[in-house]
């Protein structure tokens, strides 16, 4: 590492304002980053009371040269960056050269170092603006830095701090985010002296996995895509595992941490076709791009970054996340179910398995017992369709239908073993996409009703309609008011035709009321959609014939994204015969 050198006043002024130590997290990720920056490969972290009292971080990095250690804790001394041209593409995660004097000003600080060349280390000690002498001291190649009571001097500042485990908390989140940033990173966190985190060097799956949870390392996609000088990679939560908090969202640009406006909505964007109002994914996203494409300088805790190009990059990362999220059906969109025994109980484990499971075998004696049995469907007695496939067409992805469970569920065979499909939610995705098209497309069939409908309705819906009549009109409907509480329903556009319509229009109007007009048909269109495909599928419970669910089933492996609901629920799972061979505990 080149020696630490004193920056221009120049450049000084060219630096956004000061560091802001707000919390023991703030300090604990300074020192991270200066380890990072150091190039260690192994690095334990050591916290007492929440890191208030005390917030120790070992590192086996390059060292700070004994004639260094004063410039170190100096302001605006760095050895990250010379000049202007180094400060418009910056590599490193520091780069102002003042969180360890910013540090020394609100708690009591020491540095312990050694470089390769170093027969022993050197440590100093500094409290506000004064260091200690230089003394020799005991440590492997690496630094340690040590930060302890902070804020004692300024009891205000103190007041402002939370309790032990919230700030804890705090600091553990740092800790995660380099922690994933970095997964062949060797990193051991202590609190209070016991070991609450100990993480092996690993690949980017693994330490993922490791640190959002098993659940989300099985049901995760790969999020890949490469233009020249911008790369992505990374992991997306699946939509049915989403939740009420944005706290399981990682976005790093070029290693660094970010909350960053225009990632998060481009990601957001992506989602909006597979999930519903207001869930959060959880995700991990690692955006690499050429370092001179983007300006870290523009928060003092360098959590934001502002692109050259933003446009491109939304765009980019949009689309790279679709295309992850999208997987027509065929391309095993959720994950093949595979059932384990734990105990005496069989629990479904989704995860993904290879495509070089077994290949099925053709079930013929069931074919034979059910031979005559098919059609003719009832609410009681279920469809039975043909099992075997027209000649030549086994290789449906999805298969042929079997039969119908409960009036929910379709079962069919395709060549790996059994599919079961979620009819509603697999039908409410295709007339989801079927509205979409008919909207870009600005013309929709419409569907006069034979009898029009007469919807009992609220004051406010009455009202709604009226505000709206136009957008009402522009999606296909024919709607008025009848008296202050009733609405007849003239006309739906044609897909939608055998909706439950009462259902449908009470739906139209209070998205609308929620959405506003204005937005509908642009921010909140998805949702609108969603809503009104959700009305429009098939009913559970509702008998259908082997012709219509193999048609089902034929427009799902044509439907973009068929592999889930609106609301981001899956539609359909595999289950190969090797999944149920092992149900059976049957070895082949
Ligand atoms: P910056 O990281 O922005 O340069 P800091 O105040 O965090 O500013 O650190 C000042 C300098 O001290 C760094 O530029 C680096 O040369 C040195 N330094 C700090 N921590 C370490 C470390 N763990 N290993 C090696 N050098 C370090
Ligand atoms: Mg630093």
């Amino acid at each position: 590492m080149p020696a630490i050198r004193l920056l221009s006043d120049n450049l000084i002024s060219q630096i956004a304002a000061g560091e802001v130590v707000e919390r023991p997290a703030s300090v604990l990720k300074e020192l991270l980053e200066n380890s990072l920056d150091a190039g260690a490969q192994s690095v334990a972290v050591s916290l007492e009371q929440g890191g208030i009292r005390r917030i120790r971080v070992s590192d086996d990095g390059s060292g700070i040269a004994r004639a260094d250690l004063a410039l170190a804790m100096t302001r605006h001394a760095t050895s990250k960056i010379a000049s202007t041209a180094d400060l418009e593409r910056v590599a490193t995660l520091g780069f102002r050269g003042e969180a360890l004097a910013s540090i020394a000003s609100v708690a009591r600080v020491t540095l312990t170092s050694r470089t390769a060349n170093d027969e022993h280390a050197w440590r100093i000690g500094a409290e506000g603006a004064s260091h200690g002498a230089i003394e020799p001291a005991a440590h492997a190649p690496g630094t340690t830095a040590e930060v302890s009571d902070l804020y004692v001097n300024t009891p205000a500042r103190r007041k402002f701090l939370k309790s032990e485990a919230t700030e804890f908390a705090h600091c553990a989140e740092v800790f995660e985010r380099i922690a994933l940033a970095r997964p062949g990173l060797a990193l051991t966190l202590r609190h209070n002296g016991r070991v609450s985190r100990h993480l092996l060097p690993a690949t980017a799956e693994a330490r993922t996995a490791g640190l959002l949870g098993r659940e989300f390392g099985d049901a995760a996609r790969e999020l890949a895509g490469e233009v020249p000088g911008l790369r992505i990679h990374g992991y997306l939560g699946a939509p049915a595992q989403a939740r009420g908090t944005r706290d399981a969202q990682y976005v790093f640009v070029n290693g660094r941490f970010v909350r960053d406006k225009l990632l998060a909505h481009a990601l957001r964007q992506a989602y909006a076709d597979v999930l519903h109002g207001d869930r959060h994914p959880a995700y991990v996203v690692f955006v690499e791009i050429d370092h001179g494409a983007v300006d870290v300088n523009v928060h003092p805790a360098k959590t934001e970054v502002r692109f050259r190009e933003p446009h491109a990059v939304h765009q980019f990362v949009r689309h790279a996340a679709a295309r992850a999220l999208a997987g027509a059906a065929g391309e095993s969109p959720v994950p093949t179910v595979s059932a384990e025994i734990a105990g005496d109980r069989l629990v479904p484990s989704a995860r993904a398995l290879q495509a070089s499971l077994g290949v099925a075998q053709p079930v013929g004696t069931y074919a034979a017992m059910f031979a005559g049995a098919r059609d003719g469907a009832t609410p009681d007695r279920p469809a039975i369709a043909e099992p075997f496939a027209p000649a030549g067409e086994i290789d449906q992805p999805l298969g042929f239908a079997l039969a119908q469970l409960h009036g929910i569920y379709i079962l069919a065979q395709n060549r790996r073993g059994l599919v079961l499909v979620d009819m509603h939610a697999a039908h409410e995705r295709i007339l989801y996409e079927q509205l979409k098209t008919v909207l870009d497309a600005e013309r929709s069939d419409r569907q006069q009703l034979l009898i029009p409908v007469t919807v009992q309705a609220e004051a406010v819906d009455v009202a709604t309609l009226e505000e709206h009549a136009g957008v009402v009109a522009a999606l296909g409907f024919e709607m008025s008011a009848l008296s202050p509480t009733t609405i007849v329903v003239r006309e739906v556009p044609a897909m939608l035709a055998s909706a439950d319509i009462p259902a449908l229009a009470r739906g139209l109007l209070r998205d609308l009321r929620e959405y506003g007009g204005g937005q509908v048909l642009t921010e909140r269109r998805n949702e609108l959609l969603a809503t009104l495909a959700c009305h429009g599928a098939v009913r559970a419970h509702r008998a259908l014939t082997a012709p219509e669910m193999n048609a089902l089933l034929r427009r799902m492996e044509d439907t973009e994204r068929s592999g889930q609901c609106n609301h981001g629920r899956p539609t359909w799972y595999q289950l190969s015969l090797a999944d149920l061979d092992k149900l059976f505990l049957r070895g082949r």
